[in-house]
């Protein structure tokens, strides 16, 4: 018999399909903790070539895990056991788009800031806007169904995603979802949006693409106080408005940010609120000044209207630029990301600081305070003995106490690996169950992504194969 190697290349070519021993190492890890171990990867341009790949793996009973940029930070894209990376960064084409529906067909591979780089100059973006835009790819938005500053307003990546490509075990083709406003039959796409290539490779993507704004106002509050940049949040949205964006920093991220970027931050508050306003330009100037009272109802020390876009831009890169400024407080980084209900903010936070002061650890918080979505961020040096050990623990009573407090395990970056054993902390074994026995419907030998997201033991019997641990980089 050939061996895979010899009938991947046969399919893609001999250049795309990577064994050396420096690609399999970079291959194995993604934007987080875990590193796994992969035998090769693929890099296919088309979807005959993914359902060629799909059918080799299924006649040589490999796993299969399908990788945009690996910028995940929950360990969703690593490989165990040796399983094929399946590269989807070459599927990289904007086709199609129809400016009369708002509409595009876009690749899995496409960068998320490329897409809106290519619309804009029409009138038009792709909303969902994560932090690592300039690197993800529009394939690991949907998979993760990914959220980003600007998704306050306008909603996740499940809010623009239309339709799919996908291929299935088998090497079937799928396409689900479409344009009409209520599809009939069963919801494929909500289903298959968030899987994290759990039950499929998705080849293409149908977006829906979003006016650009005739009008934005970006306001900077500056508090003596986390809490009172969290009541600040509740007035907000309490009061009705919801803005395009609502971020926080605390004194230990805004020092960080500022001390790389010279941004203008104010580096003497405890907490910074960076909040935007879009649409209509009588309305967004009423809704900032709202924003300015609430801020200053709630002790702001210093509130600015960003003057012109260019110090809109500055402020914005600032933001995005959080995690990398952590580099400076140490050379390792870990950071969980769980979501709260925006009423327990306050309380939340004041357990985030608690945990980090009993572990000894520099934590700096920067996250989606409009929508409750924390990232408490831990620096250490992973060289440091037992430390790696401390984070873990403080990461696991982070999740418990945003679970505890009505919340979620992930708001956005999704389960993976990382906190796939944390789930029956909210997913009681029926509910396991039901999820499991969907994963066996799409994919009966457990070819794609094994592992992610569902503990072993979901299922009364467990299907696929051993589900592996994974180790820390
Ligand atoms: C600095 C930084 C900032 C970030 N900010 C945000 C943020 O603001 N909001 C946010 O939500 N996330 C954020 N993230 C996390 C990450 O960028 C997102 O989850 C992103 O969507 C992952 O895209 P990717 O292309 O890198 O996917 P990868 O990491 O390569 O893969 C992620 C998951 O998608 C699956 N997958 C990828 N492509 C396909 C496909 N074609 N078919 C099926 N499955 C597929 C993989 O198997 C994996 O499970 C951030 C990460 C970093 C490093």
């Amino acid at each position: 018999m050939s061996s895979l190697l010899d009938d991947l290349r046969a399919v893609v070519g001999h250049e795309r399909v990577l064994d050396g021993s420096l690609d399999r190492h970079l291959y194995a890890t993604d934007g987080g903790a875990l590193r796994g171990d992969t035998s090769m990867v693929v890099m296919p341009t088309s979807t005959a070539e993914v359902a060629a790949i799909v059918r080799l793996a299924g006649h040589h009973g490999v796993a299969l895990v399908a990788r945009g940029a690996g910028t995940g930070l929950a360990g969703g894209a690593i490989p165990h056991d040796g399983a094929v990376v399946v590269s989807m960064a070459l599927m990289d084409s904007i086709a199609e788009v129809d400016l009369d529906n708002r509409t595009a067909w876009v690749g899995p591979g496409v960068i998320n800031l490329d897409l809106s780089r290519h619309t804009t100059p029409h009138g038009f973006h792709f909303a969902p806007d994560p932090s690592s835009q300039q690197a993800c790819t529009v394939g690991g938005n949907v998979a993760n169904n990914s959220g980003g500053p600007h998704c306050l307003a306008e909603g996740s990546t499940v809010n623009h995603v239309l339709g799919l490509e996908v291929v299935l075990a088998g090497g079937d083709v799928l396409v689900v979802g479409g344009t009409a406003p209520d599809p009939v039959g069963l919801d494929l796409r909500g289903i298959l949006v968030g899987s994290e290539g759990t039950l499929g490779i998705v080849t293409r993507i149908l977006v829906k693409l979003t006016p650009n704004p005739p009008a934005v106002r970006t306001i900077l509050a500056a508090f003596d106080t986390v809490d009172d940049a969290a009541a600040t949040v509740s007035a907000v949205i309490g009061a009705g408005i919801v803005p395009a964006a609502l971020e926080m920093m605390d004194r230990l991220m805004t020092e960080a940010v500022e001390n790389w970027l010279h941004a203008g931050l104010p580096v003497d508050a405890a907490a910074i609120l960076l909040a935007e306003v879009t649409g209509d330009p009588a309305a967004v100037d009423a809704e900032a000044r709202l924003i300015q009272q609430f801020a200053g109802a709630n002790h702001a020390k210093s509130v600015r209207l960003a003057a012109d876009e260019a110090e809109r831009a500055v402020l914005w890169r600032a933001r995005k630029s959080a995690f990398g400024a952590v580099a400076q407080a140490a050379p390792d980084y870990y950071l969980h990301d769980t979501v709260v209900p925006r009423t327990k903010l306050v309380e939340t936070m004041q357990e985030v600081y608690r945990i980090a002061e009993k572990h000894g650890i520099t934590m700096l918080n920067v996250f989606h305070a409009g929508d409750g979505n924390l990232h408490p961020i831990m620096a250490f040096d992973r060289a440091q003995p037992g430390m790696l050990e401390t984070v873990q623990a403080a990461a696991e009573e982070l999740v418990e106490v945003c679970v505890r407090n009505g919340g979620a395990l992930s708001g956005e970056h999704g389960i993976g690996q990382e906190k796939r054993d944390l789930m029956p902390l909210m997913f009681s074994a029926e509910d396991l169950d039901a999820q499991a026995r969907i994963k066996e419907v799409f994919d009966p030998a457990g070819t794609f992504n094994p592992g992610k997201v569902l503990p072993h033991g979901s299922r009364c019997f467990d299907f696929g194969r051993p589900i592996p641990d994974g180790t820390w980089v």
